[in-house]
């Protein structure tokens, strides 16, 4: 048989025909599925654009906001950051923001529908922070469309931090803000330290801020040490928190008992802190018990030795002023190199109340009561048989909210409910 007469055949053949038919339609799927990737492509590459924002960024936390606020009617799926604030007398206040949960969301800005990718990746890396990023995407070629957003997320992250105390911790390799729970600015006055204290600490925190040139001419790291010491409760984090408030700072925070810190990431860590910001580093004597060699690893700590820390602490140096708060309360148990001048260069101790802070403490919570009386109650006070701090004082008054007699005449119970502690 021919070709020519093979070919007829096999036409006449049903199962062929079918088979070639299938075939057909096949390719014809596979062709125009190919042409529409390729037109999507197409089009996503002329007709739309996007914007991806990571959490490597300043920005990524105000347009997860700004995202929030827009996408809170449209769409399902969000997750909730819960915060706590506390006020000027001690009271907690709990609130919970709602972000938009991993996943796709869609909102209008300006008129245009934008899709919002949010995505999370959990790197292997032990001590990274996860890997998080927003990618928005919307019809068009006009950039202004996310400078206008970026420009919005900002203004509404500012507005929200006005009169709050934006407070970041290390996060893998990064200072990440603590969850929404910037705390609400505490007023200096309602710190009530020894008399004159808080105002020789701001006088020495703003001379120094006001000086670089004098640093920089002398070619000086331009950075300051202060430590805080004294028995829990006396009002150091307080006053701290108090103070970045009132310079407009943020505050730093960095736990040496972090099981992932190393004196590489320590040094790291403040080598790259937030731009105005206070770095706090609280009970530092957790850092310090070892005083046999300084390649031994720290007591408690992670993986932080103790001439690490000196190092991280004397390599803490920037163009701007870098304030660092260190806070104790065993002052002896620091090794003496620790606190040299150039890693503390000022010391106050914060201590229990004196006759002076009783009574201001007294007139804060009853401010209708007499200057007699609040005397009276320190004379009282000065009769027990030990020490008051002004954490114990707020408690015993926030079971006399409204009745400084009652307050007065259950001294005793001052005394009880720290030792129950
Ligand atoms: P510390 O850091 O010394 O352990 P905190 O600042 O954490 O003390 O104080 C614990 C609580 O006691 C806070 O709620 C704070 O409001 C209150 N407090 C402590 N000291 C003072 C103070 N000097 N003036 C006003 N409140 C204080």
């Amino acid at each position: 048989m021919g070709i020519k007469d093979l070919i007829v055949s096999l036409q006449d053949n049903p199962y062929f025909g079918a088979g070639a038919g299938l075939f057909g339609v096949g390719a014809l799927a596979a062709v125009s599925r190919k042409g529409l990737q390729f037109g999507s492509i197409l089009f996503r590459r002329h007709c739309m654009m996007s914007l991806e924002v990571t959490n490597r960024d300043k920005s990524y936390y105000w347009v997860l906001s700004w995202i929030s606020k827009h996408a809170k009617q449209s769409t399902q799926h969000i997750g909730v950051e819960t915060s706590f604030t506390q006020t000027d007398t001690g009271a907690v206040h709990t609130q919970y923001h709602f972000v938009p949960s991993v996943g796709d969301h869609y909102i209008r800005f300006q008129g245009t529908w934008i899709k919002v990718e949010r995505n999370r990746e959990v790197r292997a890396v032990s001590d990274a922070a996860p890997w998080e990023s927003v990618t928005l995407t919307a019809f068009g070629r006009n950039k202004m469309l996310y400078f206008n957003m970026l420009d919005a997320a900002r203004e509404l992250a500012v507005a929200d931090e006005q009169g709050r105390t934006p407070i970041y911790t290390v996060r893998g390799i990064n200072w990440e803000p603590l969850g929404r729970s910037t705390q609400r600015k505490r007023t200096l006055n309602s710190v009530i330290l020894k008399e004159g204290v808080a105002e020789k600490i701001l006088a020495d925190v703003k001379e120094f801020i006001g000086n670089p040139q004098y640093y920089h001419d002398r070619g000086i790291p331009y950075r300051r040490g202060y430590l805080l010491h004294g028995p829990p409760g006396c009002g150091k984090t307080s006053f701290i928190t108090a103070l970045a408030g009132e310079l407009d700072y943020s505050i730093s925070t960095l736990n040496l008992k972090d099981s992932g810190m190393s004196d590489s990431r320590l040094n790291y860590m403040l080598a790259h802190a937030e731009p105005q910001s206070i770095i706090l580093l609280e009970d530092i004597d957790a850092a310090v018990s070892s005083k046999d060699g300084e390649m031994k690893r720290v007591e408690g700590l992670g993986n932080v030795t103790f001439s690490g820390l000196t190092n991280a602490l004397d390599g803490v140096a920037s163009s701007e002023a870098r304030i660092l708060f260190m806070t104790t309360n065993h002052l002896h148990k620091l090794d003496p190199t620790l606190i040299r001048p150039g890693r503390v260069d000022f010391q106050q101790e914060i201590g229990h109340c004196t006759s002076w802070q009783l009574q201001q403490i007294f007139l804060r919570f009853y401010p209708e009561e007499s200057s007699i009386k609040a005397q009276q109650f320190a004379e009282e006070i000065g009769k027990l048989p030990s020490l008051v701090t002004p954490a114990m004082l707020q408690n015993h008054f926030m079971h006399h909210k409204s009745n400084a007699d009652a307050a007065l005449k259950s001294l005793e119970q001052l005394i009880v409910s720290r030792d129950e502690k």
